[in-house]
């Protein structure tokens, strides 16, 4: 449990030796690396302006959903443009922004009813932040001692000074540790290097020991725990166990704080589920939204909120009990009406329904991937999936920094076509839900061909690539 508040000239030099934390992509190899520029996009596919067309095995960073030019999204965007591109939400609103404040409500976990727009998950989570602060000072009794948030190591919620104070993963974050608000920090789940040296399920759940004792001692000074639900994803996808979610809610019940889920990139049905949330039964009482909801079209990003919470922001003239926050393309009509196409394609084709076949395929189709002798370890939780490789999967020794396996596996993976980004050397594969079984089971293999093309070791049938001119034979 630490309280960030200098720069630690320590923990910065370690930072190349951070191995598993190291940015997505160093400056001096993405300069000196071929640019990718991608000019199209179809289903779950993307071409390049040499005319390559790539897996979008990221979906276009965690944010596609029904693949590239889903025509109900195109149109939608179009029909609103002939009506408005965007006015302010700065004292008015418009028929697309208040039509899907509805339907997020009614899609959301019971009890968010409240929602508050803003451009990116970033944003949210910023906006989450503030309200949770704010809401202490205005409760009836005030607790204007509740002035930090607990949030976990290894957390990532964007990139802005208030998401990065309660981000923990040094090498983003560490820099700006003089910067940054104060908070209290708990270990996640992080099963296959337990901190405590402890193995699932028989170890109860023990991480939540730790973070309970802060709760215990410190609730007075803490206004809301933020979690990324289910899978800490940039961290290196890390799934939690079963029922942790459930009992981080009860525990935020019991010690009076709020609780913020960041369903930024668990939301709209990357889990398995329309939210993370739902899993578990859980209601926050703030829940940051952005990536799939505009099915990866727009920025737009929306925070929710408890009645409770937004009454503490009612009261007289004199009082200022608003929550003065906004940003100029706020709801922008566009990213809305987009949005509101996105979840009538959710509707009509039944996308959660149709999700279990999909993940199962996934699952198989990465199950001989543990075979390979530097896999580590496989953490899937949906369409969300992590590869952690390793030197040595007996011991779990990590490669050296400077080898850049991650970073190498995923070049190659490229060249065989299929787009993934290394965390570190955990290898991330996070598909667009409209991905067929068959089209996830191209991808696993293409990783899989990778894998072995860089680190050696054998797969029983060769990847069947695509051929690097064909065109998209699959998608809508
Ligand atoms: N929260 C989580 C859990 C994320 O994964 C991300 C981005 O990856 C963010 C917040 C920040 O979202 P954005 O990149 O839209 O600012």
């Amino acid at each position: 449990m630490t309280n960030h508040k200098e720069a630690d000239p320590d923990r910065l030099a370690a930072l190349d030796h951070a191995h598993l934390w190291h940015p997505f992509t160093q400056m001096r190899e993405w300069a000196a690396e071929p640019p990718l520029i991608i000019t199209e996009g179809e289903g779950v596919k993307v071409r390049d302006v040499e005319g390559r067309w790539y897996w979008d095995g990221v979906s276009s960073l965690w944010v596609n959903l029904h693949g590239h030019r889903k025509t109900e999204i195109d149109r939608a965007i179009v029909a609103q443009l002939s009506q408005i591109a965007h006015s302010t939400l700065l004292g008015c609103s418009s028929p697309p922004a208040i039509l899907l404040a509805e339907r997020l409500v009614a899609l959301a976990p019971p009890g968010l009813t409240k929602v508050f727009y803003s451009d990116n998950g970033s944003t949210a989570v910023e906006v989450a932040l503030k309200m949770a602060l704010q809401y202490w000072q205005q409760m009836t009794p005030a607790h204007p001692r509740k002035t930090k948030i607990l949030a976990f190591s290894l957390a990532y919620h964007g990139d802005t000074v208030g998401a990065v104070s309660v981000g923990g993963i040094d090498v983003f974050h560490a820099r700006f540790a003089p910067y940054l608000f104060p908070t209290f920090k708990a270990n996640p789940p992080y099963c296959y290097r337990c901190h405590l040296g402890l193995t699932y399920p028989s170890c109860e759940t023990a991480c939540l020991t730790d973070l309970e004792e802060a709760l215990r001692r410190h609730h007075d000074e803490i206004a809301a725990l933020i979690v990324e639900p289910l899978m800490q994803a940039a961290a290196g996808m890390l799934a939690a166990p079963a029922g942790y979610l459930r009992r981080l809610r009860d525990l935020c019940t019991r010690y009076n704080v709020l609780m913020i889920a960041d369903e930024v990139a668990t939301g709209f049905g990357r889990t398995g589920t329309m939210f993370a949330c739902e899993q578990e039964g859980v209601t926050p009482d703030l829940m940051a939204v952005a990536k799939g909801l505009t099915g990866g079209y727009l920025p737009l990003a929306a925070t929710l909120a408890t009645q409770a919470v937004y009454d503490a922001f009612l009261g007289e003239y004199p009082e200022f009990r608003t929550f003065f926050h906004g940003h100029s393309y706020t709801g922008n009509a566009l990213a809305c009406a987009a949005a509101l196409a996105n979840l009538d394609v959710f509707l009509h084709e039944r996308v959660i329904d149709g999700l279990a076949p999909k993940l199962a395929g996934l699952r198989n189709a990465l199950a001989p991937l543990a075979a390979h002798p530097h896999v580590g370890d496989i953490r899937q939780c949906g369409l969300m999936v992590g590869v952690e490789l390793v030197q040595d999967a007996e011991t779990k020794t990590r490669f050296p920094t400077a080898s850049r396996i991650g970073w190498t596996v995923s070049r190659e993976a490229r060249a065989l076509g299929l787009l993934t980004r290394p965390l570190g050397d955990v290898l991330v594969l996070v598909p667009p839900l409209a991905a067929t079984p068959d089209e996830l089971t191209v991808m696993v293999d293409i990783l899989h061909q990778a894998i072995v093309n860089t680190l050696g070791g054998r797969r029983d049938s060769p990847a069947v690539l695509p051929s690097r001119s064909d065109t998209v034979e699959h998608g809508r």
